[in-house]
């Protein structure tokens, strides 16, 4: 981190700045030139507030020269992490594959789906039991039923399951009964759900913020990890552009943003990033083309009824037509399904 200063800057500022970052444990270095003074800090940061540097009259801007997170950060870890769910793995050699409607809505629905998606080759079963959903008015998700029900159909199948927390009331429910906890568009930042997170031995789908920037989700990641929880995978759903012909603009260039500056896995939803069940398939090769470590794909029996996101929802069909395509992609960047 560097502190850049004002030309009009006095000696006893200098000392006093000084101070006050020594006693966060850094090593302060000053280096005064013709036109301006800076003063270098080394060591950990990561306790020193950027905006209270640069509130002080005398600082001119302070700039980051490593990342701001640490844990996440491939240059403290440069080995990719592998996050190990009851013999399946994300970020390892296998694309991961992840399927199920976006909510569970009977027995029927989604043990049938769950099946579908297993013959087909995927490793995780998805499906919303809290649905985040625009308006109150919408189907909420069938709550505490829809995890039992999934955990029927894990039962039923042996696929882990995916499902999305949205409150910290039910954390020990999910900690006890869900195999990989997803963090929601809507709750990247949801920093007290971030940190109870982080207390539990549980893997955690991040998905990327409505609105994120690469370093605010990996900021989001940290936060999870400084607790304790390293086992994140991230998910690229989309993000808010001006263009409004798909629900959000898809950024692959994501899945290398991410490889290039941290070590966690990185999967892929384009059902959400495009909200178009016709462009989930080309997306999905798309991303498995770019590097993804998996993919989150909402597949349905009956897409026309049901309960929330039919329109972005492939059918069992599609899906196994897909799991064939992704088979000859995945080996060009050394995976395999
Ligand atoms: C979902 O996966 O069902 C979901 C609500 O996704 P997102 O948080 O990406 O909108
Ligand atoms: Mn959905």
């Amino acid at each position: 981190m560097t502190i850049v200063l004002k030309p009009t800057v006095t000696e006893s500022e200098i000392e006093m700045l000084t101070k006050i970052v020594k006693t966060k444990g850094v090593e302060a270095n000053l280096i005064v030139g013709t036109e301006m003074s800076i003063i270098g800090l080394v060591g950990d940061t990561s306790k020193i507030d950027k905006a209270q540097l640069e509130s002080q009259r005398f600082v001119e801007k302070v700039l980051y020269v490593a990342e701001p997170y640490k844990k996440a950060n491939i240059k403290f870890h440069p080995d990719p992490t592998v996050i190990e769910v009851m013999n399946q793995t994300i970020g390892g050699k296998k694309l991961a594959i992840i399927a199920g409607p976006c909510s569970v809505e009977s027995k029927e629905q989604i043990t049938s789906i769950a099946e579908d998606v297993k013959r087909c080759g995927a490793s995780f079963l998805r499906g919303g039991a809290f649905k985040p959903r625009t308006s109150p008015y919408s189907f909420q998700g069938l709550a505490y039923d829809g995890l039992e029900l999934l955990k029927e159909a894990r039962a039923a199948t042996g696929l882990p399951i995916i499902t999305e927390i949205m409150s910290t009331r039910d954390i020990d429910v999910f900690a006890r009964d869900v195999d990989v906890i997803q963090v929601g568009a809507r709750n990247m930042q949801n920093y007290d759900l971030l940190k109870a997170l982080g207390k539990i031995p549980k893997p955690i789908l991040l998905k990327r913020g409505l609105s994120a920037t690469i370093e605010e989700w990996l900021m989001s990641a940290e936060y999870i990890m400084s607790g304790g929880n390293e086992q994140i995978i991230l998910c690229e759903r989309g993000i808010r552009t001006f263009e409004t012909f798909t629900r959000n603009t898809l950024d692959l260039s994501a899945i290398l943003a991410v490889k290039q500056q941290s070590h966690l896995p990185i999967v892929v939803d384009p059902s959400h990033a495009t909200g178009k069940y016709w462009m989930v398939e080309p997306m999905a090769m798309a991303a498995a083309a770019a590097g993804a470590d998996g993919l989150i794909i909402e597949v349905h029996n009956d897409p026309v009824n049901a309960w929330c996101d039919g329109q972005q929802s492939i059918k069992p069909s599609r899906f196994e037509k897909l799991m064939e395509k992704l088979s000859t992609i995945a080996p060009l960047t050394g995976k395999e399904i």
